[in-house]
């Protein structure tokens, strides 16, 4: 009991909440007691102990023991502008002095909400002038589920109604969000929604042998048109896929890819659904990874970087063609949520969009910080565990292999249990970089306002934690 009152007198402590008086141990034995943690395996966890951090400024974070490590994940792929962001932090402070709250039901709207709607609508490709709010990317994809089906209904196609997901997509964790994915994990515990198909994804890795990445492109975009006619076109209602696959493991679509997804899904006329929750927001080197990828989908998934995570929000921006059905012929559209237009969570999202274009980070991922970083990661292809690593903005992953091979394809994989992704990615802690190990696939995805100077530490402290891993398995 005097721990957890010093634990609890610590959160209201500012020194002590910043890490400097914590007693690590007794936060890890208070953790493990009462907080679930997601994706986790609690038995495990409490064998070791959660890392408690305690603090972040620019593109690093300080832990409980002391540690200072650089963010090579931003948050979870969110904090696009970086710890520490003063103007933020006052943005919310003012805006829960004014008004902490007030809900968008009932003919009712917010300053913030309203602006960051109509700055969403500029920043958006073009044919986006509606946006739909939520707190999260999974409640996001939930909406999305409702509108496309809600769409289908009102044009009088009752029977449009199975969206197509891909296999190790991510699309959130609830009911819906899951379902949409394809995490083999995540399906395996049940629960999913029916009217929902997966497709292969397009990782030229595991199935483009023989093939050009341009041929393999084509190929992996026409499983599309075999699953639709499988379905029958009649029952199909939407295509979803992140422009770039993140928690997937950043597999990076070749260039064929999505123009011919977007010309499959024009022949039949199914919706088009970009899961943006990582690549909106500058990450891919353009405010939105569509634009990249050269497509136009209808409605677009966002959440993470609109406000780095500050606070949670999420949203779908919708396109013309949805929304000329939904709000000229819908009437009542019977979804919504306590904190859709969150004004705390819109003026953050507002100040943190403000950093983003005053700063231009986006230039600055696109031609150069981004091209740096590739050039810098790429050449880390040298190294003798290291095959094929591959960056597009700011996600950049590669593959740690037994042998190494000219083609992606004929390298040699470690064994699924030998483990080495984990191995990796302590040693990479321990050289004060956060990666993330999906699988033996070594990922980052840092902070969009990382220098080159800091990129350099980042592939240093990368290469370091690779030799590492390197002397474990010798
Ligand atoms: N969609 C994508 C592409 C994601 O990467 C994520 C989260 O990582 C989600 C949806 C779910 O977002 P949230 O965790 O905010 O519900």
């Amino acid at each position: 009991n005097t721990t957890r009152e010093a634990i609890m007198a610590a959160i209201s402590d500012t020194k002590s909440a910043a890490g400097q008086d914590v007693d690590t141990a007794a936060v890890r034995k208070l953790d493990s007691a009462h907080f679930i943690h997601p994706f986790t395996d609690h038995a495990a966890l409490a064998d070791k102990g959660a890392r408690v951090m305690v603090r972040g400024e620019g593109v690093y974070l300080w832990d409980s023991d002391g540690n200072k490590i650089m963010d090579g994940m931003s948050g979870l792929w969110c904090v696009n502008v970086g710890y520490g962001r003063t103007s933020i932090s006052q943005a919310v402070y003012r805006q829960m002095e004014t008004l902490p709250f007030y809900n968008s039901f009932f003919n009712t709207t917010n300053l913030p909400a309203v602006q960051l709607a109509t700055l969403l609508a500029d920043l958006a490709p073009p044919s986006f002038k509606h946006v739909f709010f939520t707190s999260s990317g999974s409640e996001a994809n939930d909406t999305n589920v409702r509108m496309v089906r809600r769409y289908w209904d009102l044009l009088g196609y009752k029977d449009r109604h199975t969206i197509i997901g891909r296999i190790n997509g991510y699309h959130g964790s609830t009911v819906a969000g899951a379902a949409l994915g394809g995490m083999s994990g995540m399906h395996a515990q049940g629960g999913m929604i029916p009217g929902v198909a997966h497709i292969g994804q397009p990782n030229y890795a595991e199935s483009g042998r023989g093939m050009t990445e341009a041929e393999f492109g084509i190929v992996a975009a026409g499983w599309l048109e075999e699953k639709i006619l499988e379905l029958g076109p009649e029952k199909v209602a939407a295509f979803i896929g992140e422009p770039v696959q993140g928690a997937g493991g950043v597999i990076i679509p070749p260039s064929t890819y999505w123009p011919e997804i977007q010309r499959i899904c024009d022949k039949y006329e199914i919706l088009l659904i970009a899961d943006e929750v990582i690549t909106g927001f500058g990450r891919l080197g353009a405010m939105f990874g569509s634009e990249l990828m050269q497509i136009k989908p209808d409605l677009i998934t966002f959440a993470k970087g609109v406000t780095s995570g500050y606070v949670p929000l999420g949203g779908v921006l919708v396109g013309s063609r949805v929304a000329s059905v939904l709000i000229d012929k819908g009437g009542d559209f019977n979804h919504g949520f306590t904190y859709s237009g969150h004004p705390v969570s819109c003026a953050a999202a507002l100040e943190n969009l403000r950093i983003i274009q005053d700063e231009k980070l986006v230039s600055a991922v696109a031609v150069d910080t981004g091209p740096y970083l590739r050039q810098a990661f790429c050449a880390l292809a040298s190294h003798p565990l290291v095959s094929h690593p591959d960056a597009c903005g700011f996600v950049a992953g590669l593959n740690l292999v037994k042998k190494k091979a000219d083609a992606v394809y004929d390298c040699e994989p470690f064994g699924s249990d030998d483990g080495v992704g984990m191995i990796c990615r302590g040693h990479m802690f321990n050289n004060g970089i956060i990666m993330r190990a999906v699988g033996d696939r070594m990922i980052i995805a840092p902070p969009l306002v990382m220098t080159k100077v800091q990129i350099d530490e980042m592939v240093g402290r990368i290469r370091d934690a690779l030799d590492a891993t390197l002397a474990d398995l010798r």
